[in-house]
C-alpha cells in the first residue's frame, strides 16, 4: 500500500466507527494527483483512510497503463488486492479499458476511468455507503496528500493537445483542459499555508497551459491574471516567496515562448530546473514519433537559456529503439547528448504500447539491440553526469531536507537541481546536522561528488 498522509484523528470521538478505504495508488505525479484528490472527497464524506488491506473495507486500485510493463503491474496490483481485500475498486489509466481488467480479474466490484472522481466515489458509496457525521471538518483546506507534508504536486491541467505515436495518453486522458488560473493558485496557496515548501508544477504539456481555454484570465489578487505559461510562473513565483518555498516546473517543451520565463528563473522566483521530455535528437525519429517543437532549434535554445541563467538544470527523458531507429540515429543521440550536456536523464527502451500508432510503423528494433542501445546511452550519460556533477564541489547551494538525520546518519536532502523521486539527494553530515527537521531549507557547502548525488556540510552562517 502507498504510505497516506492522514491528519490527526480530530479529538471528538465519533458513536460509530467510520468506513474504512485503502488506495494502492501507481503511476506518474499526475495519477497521484488524482488519487489525493480521490481520498480527498471521501475523506470529506466520512471516510477513514487505511494504510493496509486488514484495516480497509474497501480498496481503490489506481493504475497506470503507459506502459505493458506497468500495464501488468498494475493487473498485478489488482489481483494482490483482491486477494488480501476482496473488495476492489479500479479507476486510473487502465481503467478506460474494463475488458481486460474484468478478464483478468472478473471479480473487481467497479472499473471506472481517469479522472472520473464522481464514479469512483459513487462504486465506493455502493460497496460501503458514508457515514457522515457533519459536524466533525475532515478535510483540511489543501485536501488529503500522498505526499511527505513538504511537497507537494500541483496540477495545472489534463489531457493533452498532441498526439506523439508512441503515446496512448490523449486517447485515455483526452485533449488539453486546463484550469483556471484562480483554480490553480488558490490551491498552490491552501498548500503553502499548509507548510508546503516545493510546489511541483506537474500536467502533460506545462508549456501548453491555457491554449484550450484561450488563455482566459481570472481574478487573483485584484487582478486579472492570464491563464498562461508565463503568467502562472510569475505569480506562482511570487506566492511562494511570501512563503520561502520553491517552484519547479515539469514537462515543459522548448517553445520559443518558454524563453520568457528564463528571467523569472534568473531572479531566483522560479527554480532553475526545466523538465523536458526530448525523447530522442535524431530529427527523423523525431518526426516519426510526432514530437511538440520537434523543429525548434533546440540546442541554440538550450545553450542561449544556459547564458541566461548559469545554473539551469536540465532534466530529460529519451527513448531508444523507437521502430526505425537506426545505428547512425542512434549516434546521433549520443552526439548530441555531448552537446546539449544534460545535467539529469532517464532513458526507457521502446515499448509496443498497445493501441500506440508507432507499433504500425516499420523498422522494429530488436530486443538485444534495444538492450544494448540503452547501456550504451546510459554509460555516455554518466560520464556527462559525472562531470557536471564535479563541478559543484566547492560550491554553496541551498537545500530542502527530506529525512532528518536519525543514529547517526547522514541527514538527506535535495538542491534545485533535484526533484524528488526521480533525481539525486544531497547527504549532510557534520556539525548540526542532527537539528535538521524535513521541509527546512539549509546552505551547505558542497564536499564531495557522486554520478549523481552529493555530499555536503553545513555552510557556516554569515
Ligand atoms: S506530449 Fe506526447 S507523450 Fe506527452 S502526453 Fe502528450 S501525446 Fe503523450
Amino acid at each position: 500500500m502507498s504510505d497516506i498522509e492522514v491528519p490527526a484523528r480530530p479529538k471528538k470521538a465519533r458513536k460509530k466507527a467510520n468506513p474504512k478505504v485503502g488506495i494502492v495508488s501507481l503511476g506518474c505525479p499526475k495519477a497521484l494527483v488524482d488519487s489525493e484528490r480521490i481520498l480527498t472527497r471521501l475523506r470529506a464524506e466520512g471516510y477513514e483512510i487505511s494504510d493496509s488491506y486488514d484495516g480497509a473495507d474497501v480498496v481503490i486500485v489506481n493504475t497506470c497503463g503507459f506502459l505493458n510493463s506497468a500495464r501488468q503491474e498494475s493487473l498485478d496490483a489488482i489481483g494482490e488486492a483482491l486477494a488480501e481485500n476482496g473488495k476492489v475498486i479500479v479507476t486510473g489509466c487502465m481503467g478506460g479499458n474494463p475488458n481486460e481488467i474484468r478478464k483478468a480479474h472478473p471479480g473487481v466490484l467497479a472499473v471506472t476511468g481517469p479522472q472520473q472522481y464522481e464514479s469512483v466515489v459513487a462504486a465506493v458509496h455502493e460497496a460501503v455507503p458514508p457515514k457522515h457525521d457533519p459536524f466533525v471538518d475532515l478535510v483540511p483546506p489543501q485536501g488529503l496528500r500522498l505526499t511527505p507534508r513538504h511537497y507537494a504536486y500541483l496540477k495545472i491541467s489534463e489531457g493533452c493537445n498532441n498526439r506523439c505515436t508512441f503515446c496512448i495518453i490523449p486517447s485515455l486522458r483526452g485533449d488539453l483542459a486546463s484550469r483556471p488560473l484562480r483554480e490553480v493558485m488558490i490551491e498552490a496557496e491552501n498548500l503553502l499555508k499548509a507548510g508546503v515548501k516545493e510546489l511541483l508544477v506537474i500536467s502533460q504539456d506545462t508549456s501548453a497551459y491555457g491554449v484550450d481555454i484561450k488563455y482566459a484570465g481570472s481574478q487573483w489578487r485584484g487582478r486579472d491574471v492570464k491563464a498562461k505559461f508565463l503568467d502562472l510562473a510569475r505569480e506562482l513565483g511570487d506566492l511562494a516567496a511570501d512563503h520561502k518555498a520553491w517552484v519547479r516546473m515539469h514537462y515543459v517543451y522548448p517553445y520559443p515562448h518558454v524563453d520568457d520565463v528564463l528571467p523569472l528563473m534568473a531572479e531566483g522566483k522560479v527554480l532553475p530546473y526545466l523538465d523536458i521530455p526530448f525523447q530522442h535528437a535524431s530529427p527523423k525519429i523525431l518526426k516519426a514519433m510526432r514530437r511538440p517543437a520537434h523543429q525548434e532549434q533546440t540546442l541554440e535554445r538550450l545553450k542561449a537559456w544556459r547564458r541566461q541563467v548559469p545554473d539551469l538544470t536540465l532534466r530529460s527523458t529519451f527513448i531508444v529503439g523507437f521502430p526505425g531507429e537506426t545505428e547512425e540515429d542512434f549516434n546521433f543521440l549520443l552526439d548530441w547528448l555531448d552537446e546539449a550536456e544534460l545535467d539529469r536523464v532517464g532513458c526507457f527502451k521502446y515499448e509496443p504500447v498497445q493501441g500506440a500508432k508507432a507499433n504500425e510503423l516499420d523498422g522494429a528494433v530488436d530486443e538485444d539491440e534495444k538492450q544494448d542501445r540503452w547501456e550504451r546511452f546510459m554509460e555516455h550519460q554518466r560520464l556527462i553526469s559525472e562531470r557536471r556533477m564535479a563541478r559543484k564541489v566547492g560550491q554553496e547551494i541551498d537545500v530542502l531536507i527530506d529525512e532528518p538525520a536519525q543514529d547517526g546518519d547522514d541527514a538527506v536532502g535535495r538542491s534545485a537541481a533535484d526533484a524528488p523521486e526521480i533525481d539525486g539527494n544531497v547527504f549532510i553530515s557534520g556539525d548540526g546536522v542532527e537539528a535538521l527537521q524535513a521541509g527546512e531549507i539549509v546552505r551547505v557547502t558542497v564536499e564531495a561528488a557522486e554520478d549523481y548525488d552529493l555530499h555536503a556540510t553545513l555552510a557556516p552562517k554569515r
